[in-house]
C-alpha cells in the first residue's frame, strides 16, 4: 500500500507532465465536485497548462459565481487535444457520465482525485481520501504539493466545495481538520458571504415549488422517512432531469428518521434515488449493492423501472439496515 505522500507525489508528477489535462466532474454537480475541479483548472492555468473541465450536465444557476464556470463544457474533445484524464469527486468511471470514450481508458493515463469510501480506484494514481470531508480536502492537499499559490478565486472555490459537501459544517465528517481548512482558506481571502449566500441559502423557485410537492408526500415509516417525485410533476414545473431538487438534504432533516430516501422518477424510465443517514447509520452499502456508491451517511444510484418498483425494491433494505444496526 502506497503512503499519502507517495500518491501525492505520483499525483504532481502526472500533472506536470501532460500538458492538456481533461477534468472531469460528475453528473448533477454538485459544489465539491464542481468547486475542486475549478480550483485544479486555476492552479494549472498558472503552470502554463491548457485544462479542460467537463460535466455532461448544466452547472446549477446557484454556483455560477465560481470563477471559471462559463469555460465548462459538456462535449468530448477531440482525442488530440487532451493528453490527461482527471476525474475529481467520483467513486467509479461509470460516474463520469459517459465523457470518457472506452478507447480512451488504455490509451491516457488517469489521475483520481475523490473521497467516496466506495471509490474502486479505478484511475493509474488514485489520491483517494475516504475519511475526507470534501474532495477539496485532498486537492488542497495537491495544490500544496503542485506549489501553486492558494488564491482568492482557488481559494472560493475549495471552500464552495468544503461548504456544500458538509451541509454548511453540519456532518459527521465535520473535524477540527476541516475548520482549519475553512480557516484557512478565508484567510487566503476566499469569499465566504457569497459562498453561504449562494451555495448554501440559495433555492431557485421551481426547486422550493418541487420542495413543496415532495414534501405533500412525505411518508414516515418507523425510522424510516421517504418520498416520490413523479415524472409528471417534473413536467409540470418544468424541472430537467438533470435537476435532482437537492431533496436528499431536504428529507435529511426529519427528526424521527434515522435514514431517509428520496425516489425521483426520470424520463428514461430509470429512478434517482438518494439516501441519506442520521450519524451512526450507513447508506454507503445499500447504494453500492444497488449499483451506486456515496458515504455512509450520503449516498445515491439509480435503478431501472417505476417509482413502485424502486420502492418495493429499496425500502425493505433500508429497514434491514435499521434491525441490523440496533
Ligand atoms: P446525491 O444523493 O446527492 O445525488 O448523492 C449523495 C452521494 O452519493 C454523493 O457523494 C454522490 O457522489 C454519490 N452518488 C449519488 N448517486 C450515485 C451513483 O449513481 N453512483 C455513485 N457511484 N455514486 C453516487
Ligand atoms: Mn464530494
Amino acid at each position: 500500500m502506497k503512503s499519502n505522500l507517495e500518491i501525492l507525489q505520483q499525483a504532481t508528477t502526472l500533472l506536470k507532465r501532460y500538458k492538456r489535462p481533461y477534468i472531469i466532474t460528475h453528473p448533477r454537480p454538485d459544489g465539491d465536485t464542481i468547486g475542486s475541479a475549478l480550483a485544479l483548472r486555476l492552479a494549472l492555468l498558472e503552470l502554463g497548462k491548457e485544462p479542460l473541465v467537463v460535466c455532461v450536465h448544466p452547472i446549477p444557476e446557484t454556483m455560477a459565481y465560481l470563477p471559471g464556470t462559463e469555460t465548462v463544457g459538456d462535449q468530448v474533445p477531440a482525442q488530440e487535444d487532451i493528453d490527461l484524464i482527471v476525474a475529481v469527486d467520483m467513486s467509479d468511471l461509470k460516474r463520469t457520465g459517459g465523457m470518457v470514450p472506452g478507447d480512451w481508458r488504455d490509451t491516457k493515463p488517469i489521475l483520481v482525485i475523490d473521497h467516496h469510501e466506495t471509490n474502486d480506484n479505478f484511475g493509474d494514481v488514485n489520491l483517494v481520501e475516504a475519511e475526507a470531508a470534501a474532495t477539496a480536502m485532498p486537492m488542497l492537499a495537491l495544490l500544496k504539493a503542485l506549489g501553486t499559490s492558494i488564491t482568492p478565486d482557488i481559494a472560493t472555490c475549495l471552500l464552495t466545495a468544503v461548504l456544500t459537501d458538509t451541509r454548511g459544517l453540519r456532518t459527521e465528517t465535520t473535524t477540527p481538520d476541516v475548520l482549519r481548512m475553512v480557516s484557512e482558506l478565508i484567510e487566503a481571502g476566499g469569499d465566504y458571504a457569497t459562498v453561504v449566500q449562494n451555495a448554501l441559502d440559495s433555492t431557485p423557485y421551481k426547486q422550493m415549488r418541487g420542495w413543496g410537492i415532495a414534501l405533500n408526500r412525505l411518508q414516515l415509516e418507523g425510522q424510516v422517512a421517504w418520498t416520490t417525485f413523479p415524472k409528471e410533476e417534473k413536467e409540470t414545473l418544468g424541472i430537467d432531469d438533470h435537476d435532482d431538487l437537492n431533496l436528499g438534504n431536504l428529507l435529511s432533516q426529519v427528526a424521527e428518521a434515522k435514514v431517509i430516501a428520496s425516489f425521483l422518477e426520470m424520463r428514461n424510465r430509470t429512478v434517482k434515488i438518494s439516501l441519506r443517514a442520521r450519524p451512526g447509520y450507513n447508506v454507503a452499502g445499500v447504494a453500492k449493492s444497488l449499483g451506486g456508491g456515496g458515504h455512509r451517511q450520503a449516498a445515491g444510484c439509480s435503478v431501472q423501472g417505476s417509482l413502485t418498483t424502486a420502492t418495493a425494491k429499496v425500502l425493505p433494505l433500508l429497514h434491514k439496515l435499521l434491525e441490523t444496526n440496533s
